[in-house]
């Protein structure tokens, strides 16, 4: 098990280095040699950590840093911690909040109720029912799925005279955007340093930082959803902001033949079935980028697009028949650079 474990974190570490090898090369040569560089791999999350700075100050202690404060925000937000504010949520249906854990789930609301529970934090009772990337996955009964159904209603949560509250029995699950939260985190943290450029990764999310000092964009690569891992299929060239991807390859359970993924239709309860394969999410807020991309790879193309727009954030949405296509504000900005892919409409 361990050996199982030890050989996915390394995957995880060559993914990340192919994927993001563009990146890497550009901030060289935009901070040149006065900039100390360091990068650093951790694991959070449940994924790999990469944080890539370019620093005037102590760059290797600031990586160090940003690992820490993940972690802290894992402690907090992850059902899986034991003594973790979602847990204790979830154990007594009601929790004390500060401000910040209020904003989390203020903002989770707020794109629940604009994606029509697409998106919805109290699918916890589903995902852990099918617990699609752990040891034992499994595909539910059509009974059990009903009757996890009945706890999955985002409209259940509440935070009101500094608690957040559910109605018994729910479950929140805060997988769909704690890792661009994180790259949130790790930015108002930035801000405070004499970093001048990073680029950190948080499995499917990303931060761009150092706007201020670069004359270029930055060039990030889109992964081959069909691929080898490694492979990409296009790439964004951005200014300052989060990107984050939300793929059917991420996690899945391979039963009788069929392949299942790990993101749910909160609706059917079963894996979602839009059409899509992967969406990636530009935005300037990491929360934003990770909850839209999954409320979006539920949603589809047409009403995804749509619910982009209200909140202006931008996306490159693939279908399964390998056809790709980007909202008007990244027409300029992404590439598709593998010959499997094609334009929609095209
Ligand atoms: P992401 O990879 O960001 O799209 O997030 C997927 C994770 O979010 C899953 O592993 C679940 O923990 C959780 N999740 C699955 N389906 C949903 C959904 N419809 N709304 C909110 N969270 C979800
Ligand atoms: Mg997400």
């Amino acid at each position: 098990m361990k050996n199982k474990k030890t050989a996915k974190i390394i995957t995880g570490v060559l993914i990340f280095l192919a994927v993001c090898i563009i990146a890497g090369f550009v901030v060289g040569d935009i901070f040149g040699k006065k900039a100390e560089k360091s990068e650093t791999f951790g694991i959070a999350m449940g994924t790999v950590v990469s944080t890539k700075l370019f620093s005037y100050g102590d760059a290797s202690s600031q990586c160090n840093d940003i690992n820490k404060l993940i972690g802290e925000l894992e402690n907090e937000i992850s059902w899986r911690e034991e003594n973790s504010a979602v847990s204790l949520l979830n154990k007594n249906s009601s929790v004390a909040c500060d401000e910040k854990l209020k904003d989390i789930f203020d903002k989770a609301s707020e794109v629940s109720a604009l994606s029509s529970g697409a998106f919805d934090i109290t699918v916890g009772k589903l995902t852990t029912l099918w617990n699609i990337g752990e040891e034992n996955a499994r595909v539910p009964s059509d009974k059990e799925i009903k009757e996890a159904l009945k706890y999955v209603d985002y409209s259940g949560v509440k935070t009101e005279n500094g608690k957040i509250s559910l109605k018994k029995g729910q479950f929140v699950d805060l997988g769909a955007v704690g890792k661009g939260l994180a790259c949130d985190r790790v930015r108002e943290y930035l801000k405070n340093t004499d970093v001048k450029g990073a680029v950190i990764s948080v499995g499917g999310s990303v931060l761009l930082y150092g706007n201020a000092e670069r004359k270029k964009p930055w060039t990030v690569a889109v992964r081959d959803p069909r691929g080898e891992s490694g492979d990409y299929m296009g790439v964004l060239t951005l200014q300052e902001c989060c990107i984050s991807t939300s793929g059917d390859y991420e996690r899945i359970l391979e039963k009788d033949g069929k392949t299942y993924h790990h993101i749910i239709d909160p609706k059917t309860g079963y894996p979602s079935d839009s059409g899509l394969i992967s969406v990636t999410v530009v935005s300037d807020s990491g929360f934003l980028s990770d909850a839209l991309s999954t409320a979006c790879f539920v949603l589809g193309e047409e009403e995804g697009k749509k619910l982009l727009e209200k909140y202006n954030a931008e996306g490159v949405f693939i279908k399964n028949d390998l056809s790709v296509s980007v909202t008007n504000g990244l027409s300029d900005k992404f590439s598709i650079t593998s010959d499997k892919y094609t334009v929609s409409g095209e």
